[in-house]
């Protein structure tokens, strides 16, 4: 195993996620396999019961985690799936060695931090990193922080195994430049190298995030204080246009071959950034420019507007644009604005999305936002709460159902067009809530003949075409192996699906269901539902929908915005902006 550390300095929000996913594109350019590990020193044990206009938006990964955004960015810039246990928290790592020390395994031991928290970090790191050429391993937050002192030793007891040889450490530090002054200061960054220091760690490379790219005075100055040779004290300058332009800037300073050299290795291949660089100029230079209003909830914090907690479907926007030759243009509107009127400024947009969400804050603005799309003609996508609500608006309006609400917002409503299914009540009886929720990778099957089937298709992102597959078919496309992983984490069921369906994956993160009882009346009006998922019991779970005559009206139950990615964008965001684009 190969380990890159990568710790930050100075600040916190200094970019050590995306530069840590950087990283690892660069090293993928150069032929290796790569992984990357997010540790997060809080408490919690996972990012699921944290508010997004805290900690920004909460990643669902395949296996059903529910983590830390950064998780993101590593697999939109690395393009793989990273599972859930690739996020390390200490709530995490204190509660395994906690329930160990319970049930009698360490023999009769005085449990301690040094080894046995230290001995959990390192295993899971261990766990994660496996079969890859590298692991990239993010520690949250900035050095001196109290709480990151157990992983900083951690790692550095794993040097001492793997040999300095192995380990290459990053320090992402901010360089600030005081008006005043006018000038970008290196004292924090030569204080962040030695808090480092104090914990045996000397930074291999020093990434210096600042407004403008660091000089050559400044570079000097960090060698000088430091000790560390200025060739290694990469620039790392704002980006205004797009995050995807960082892996080229660090090219651009040679970091990939410096980096392979203090691991001894020469490049498995010749990079190949020709498409990459394509799709970053299509954002620098847009052709097109996508405006898109995304009706939400979490919108306004005091005087900011927060849009990370959307920050996956804002990739995914950008994601299909640059795929288009353009760039979006998304404005963030809060759904409590359009509850009493102001719905005309919907006019001024391409396109529509409601995102996913929770609870009744907004909702009836979200709906009137869907009904004005409906009815207009306007492009729209609704994902997850985004189809609950277009499936409430077009029950209550075009099928007459007064009243038509979602159980989660109004348990008396006359008809409960989404509602929770019987066998999810029993467990909310027993106060089993954290079992009701549908998280991570879930199959379904596609209608023939519908929008959504072509869009998978187009983009080739069905795993099983529509043709009669033998089980060793299957078998020999890694079907069933992705079957039995995620059989393992209670979602997917693959095996029980017609052999000659179209299938699709996607991710979820969310409780209420479109209940089955009012379908076919739906139906009849022309709502088509065109996807869905079968649970084991039989139960068909309603996963996509779609509306034949609009110009383009769909929405799903999943999230497909886990699964876009940078040059390959996700099969319903580039339906829906190529419609805006036709529009
Ligand atoms: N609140 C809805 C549910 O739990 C939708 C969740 C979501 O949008 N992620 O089913």
């Amino acid at each position: 195993m190969k380990l890159i550390v990568v710790t930050g300095g100075v600040i916190s929000g200094v970019g050590k996620g995306v530069a840590t996913a950087s990283i690892g594109k660069i090293l993928k350019e150069y032929g290796y396999s790569v992984t990357a590990v997010k540790i997060d020193p809080y408490v919690n044990v996972d990012a699921g019961t944290m508010r997004p206009t805290e900690h920004g938006e909460v990643w669902v990964t395949e296996d059903g985690g529910e983590i830390d955004q950064d998780l993101g960015n590593y697999e939109r810039f690395l393009d793989i799936d990273i599972s859930k246990h690739s996020n390390i928290t200490t709530g995490q790592v204190y509660r395994d060695v906690i329930q160990r020390e319970r049930e009698g395994k360490y023999l009769g031991k005085t449990v301690q931090i040094i080894p046995h928290i230290i001995d959990e970090i390192k295993d899971r790191i261990r766990k994660a990193g496996n079969n890859h050429d590298f692991v990239l391993v993010e520690i949250g937050g900035t050095v001196g922080d109290y709480e990151n002192i157990p992983f900083l030793f951690a790692v550095k007891s794993l040097e001492i195994e793997l040999g300095k040889k192995n380990v290459v450490y990053v320090l992402v530090s901010y360089l600030p430049t005081p008006i005043h002054m006018g000038e970008a200061k290196t004292k924090p960054t030569q204080q962040a190298i030695r808090m480092l220091n104090e914990n045996g760690i000397t930074p291999d490379f020093i990434l210096c995030r600042a407004p403008r790219p660091i000089d050559e005075v400044r570079r000097k100055k960090i060698e000088v204080s430091s000790n560390i040779s200025s060739e290694y004290i990469i620039s790392a300058p704002d980006v205004a246009s797009t995050i995807y332009r960082i892996p080229l800037n660090f090219e651009a300073e040679n970091l990939g071959k410096k980096m392979l050299e203090k691991f001894n290795l020469g490049p498995c291949r010749n990079p190949d950034w020709k498409r990459w660089r394509e799709l970053v100029d299509n954002i620098e230079n847009p052709r097109e420019i996508f405006t898109i209003a995304m009706v939400g909830k979490y919108v306004g914090i005091g005087d900011f507007q927060l849009a990370d907690s959307y920050i996956s479907i804002n990739e995914s926007l950008k994601h299909a644009a640059a795929e288009l030759g353009g760039d979006v243009r998304i404005t963030w509107i809060d759904a409590n604005e359009l509850e009493a009127g102001g719905i005309e400024r919907l006019r001024n947009f391409d396109g529509i999305i409601i995102p996913g969400g929770f609870g009744s804050s907004g909702v009836e603005g979200k709906i009137n936002a869907i009904k004005y799309a409906r009815e207009n003609n306007i492009p729209f996508l609704g994902l997850c709460y985004g189809m609950q609500l277009a499936v409430i608006e077009f029950a209550r309006n075009a099928c007459s159902m007064t009243g038509a609400h979602t159980t989660e917002v109004d348990t008396n409503t006359p008809y409960p067009v989404i509602d929770i299914l019987a066998s999810q009540k029993k467990l909310i009886e027993h106060s089993k809530y954290g079992g009701t929720m549908r998280l991570g990778a879930y199959a379904a099957v596609l209608k023939e003949g519908t929008r959504v089937l072509d869009l998978y298709r187009r983009a080739g992102r069905l795993e099983t075409d529509g043709k009669a597959m033998s089980t060793m078919e299957k078998f020999r496309l890694g079907i069933i192996a992705k079957h039995m992983f995620c059989k393992l984490h209670n979602s997917l069921d693959l095996c029980n699906i017609p052999s000659n369906a179209s299938v699709i994956i996607e991710r979820h993160r969310h409780r209420y269901e479109v209940n089955p009882k009012y379908i076919e009346q739906m139906e009849s009006k022309g709502l088509v539902f065109s996807g869905h998922h079968q649970k084991e019991d039989g139960t068909k779970l309603m996963e996509f929908t779609e509306m034949p005559d609009h110009h383009f009206f769909i929405a799903t139950q999943a999230h497909p915005e886990f699964k876009s990615r940078f040059g390959k964008p996700a099969p319903l965001f580039l339906g829906f902006l190529e419609a805006c684009l036709k529009k």
